[in-house]
């Protein structure tokens, strides 16, 4: 393949509306009574350390969990840019959103799309009103990268299907409701076929949840044993066989999304406060000018990405290469603030402290590369793009 075989990926333009600045003023608002009452603590990572079911529920009686579901499921109804401006604002601040995360960003666009209208019924109304939490199951032991590889099996039954395997790294499954699990239920030539997927209740029995512990120490993570695990024949999510066309769809969702930049902003937010107290040379100016200028040009793509999904399109390049960028920049933020400000990080400084959350966004840092997908994986699939184009 020579350079000349290329051409570049394209990103719409997007301009927020006037409702979208309106919005953000709320969810400021709305924060900063939050902040008042202790809820926000302005911590990195928070879409996947931030644990509060009440901060989601409150955020679901403004309407801001599965804002962008139809309102007969008891969404809000409102559009992808205003989605995009109340989760931006939220990871911003730190805000505790981990518990409805999933459920938003994936679980309830997938059962809209491929769910069937009583799992519609039942679930989407549970996910907006911030009641109904989802984990992802979809690694596993020997198949991260490679997905396709899944071992855990469903077999059909008199009364349904029989699940059996193991999901790794399925984050909040000792605290969520559901999970929505890859297997294998038909042994097929073409390996990406004979996968499908399953709404699974993280408190069937025959489901036995094993920490993972960070780190940090942090209980997030988890080994999620399916040992015989019975899930109804109306629990099958999408039709049989098309587990890989829907998880591949789901990426795009996942991978494009302010959380694939924003993880360590917070930081950034808690290095300004730092330099109030001392004159910020030019030098470190210069610094935080870099790095402001990269979140800037990577929130442009992640919105185009954002636009294309909600046309309909199927951006896998595009959302490839912002979680490339993004986690990249994540990662950067991190080792900037510390050449900035030469301040020891210190996991037992005062909760909310600039040494407390600076090691905390370090403990947390080999994974954002790594969750949603490798960044080698993810150029793949932009070289793949590339060339498609
Ligand atoms: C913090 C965190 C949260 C996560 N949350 C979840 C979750 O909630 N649910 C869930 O299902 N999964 C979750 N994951 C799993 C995540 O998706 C996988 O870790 C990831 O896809 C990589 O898979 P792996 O760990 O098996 O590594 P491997 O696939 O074994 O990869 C190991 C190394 O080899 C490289 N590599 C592999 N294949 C290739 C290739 N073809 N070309 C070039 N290099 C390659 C990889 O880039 C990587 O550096 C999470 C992971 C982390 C770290």
């Amino acid at each position: 393949m020579s350079p000349s075989t290329l051409a570049p990926i394209a990103f719409p333009d997007v301009t927020l509306p006037e409702s979208a600045r309106r919005l953000r003023a709320e969810v400021r608002a709305f924060v900063d009574e939050e902040r008042a009452r202790g809820t926000v603590l302005g911590r990195p990572d928070s879409w996947l350390a931030g644990w509060d079911p009440g901060f989601s529920r409150r955020l679901a009686e403004r309407g801001w969990v599965g804002m962008a579901l139809p309102t007969e499921y008891g969404g809000a109804g409102r559009g992808f840019l205003e989605r995009y401006v109340v989760i931006e604002e939220l990871l911003a601040a730190g805000a505790p959103v981990s518990a409805h995360w999933v459920s938003d960003r994936q679980a309830g666009p997938s059962v809209l799309q491929h769910g069937t209208e009583e799992q519609r019924r039942f679930f989407l109304p549970r996910i907006a009103a911030g009641q109904c939490f989802f984990s992802i199951g979809m690694s596993e032991k020997s198949s991260g990268s490679d997905l396709a590889s899944v071992a855990t099996r469903a077999e059909h039954t008199a009364d349904g299907w029989r699940l059996t395997g193991t999901k790794m790294w399925t984050g909040g499954a000792h605290v969520n409701d559901y999970a929505i699990v890859l297997a294998r239920t038909d042994d097929t030539e073409d390996r990406h076929a004979g996968l499908s997927q399953f709404i699974v209740d993280l408190r069937a029995p025959g489901v036995r949840v094993e920490p993972i512990h960070l780190m940090s120490g942090e209980h997030r993570f988890n080994a999620c044993h399916l040992e015989g695990v019975d899930v109804p024949d109306g629990m099958l999510l999408g039709r049989r066989g098309d587990g890989w066309k829907q998880v591949t769809g789901e990426l795009a969702f996942e991978r494009s999304g302010p959380e694939r930049y924003l993880s360590t902003f917070p930081l950034l937010v808690s290095l300004l406060r730092e330099l109030e107290r001392r004159p910020a040379t030019a030098e470190q100016l210069t610094r935080i000018g870099i790095l402001t200028a990269r979140l800037h040009s990577i929130r442009r793509l992640s919105l185009g990405v954002a636009a294309a999904l909600d046309a309909g399109a199927a951006p896998d390049a595009q959302a490839a290469l912002v979680k490339d960028l993004g986690t990249r920049l994540e990662v950067a933020l991190v080792d900037t603030v510390r050449g900035i400000l030469p301040t020891p990080a210190d996991p037992h400084a005062t909760p909310g402290s600039h040494p407390e959350l600076l090691a905390f966004a370090l403990l947390h840092s080999p994974g954002y590369t790594l969750r949603g997908g490798t960044n080698e994986i993810l150029r793949g699939i932009i070289t793949r793009g590339l060339e498609q184009h």
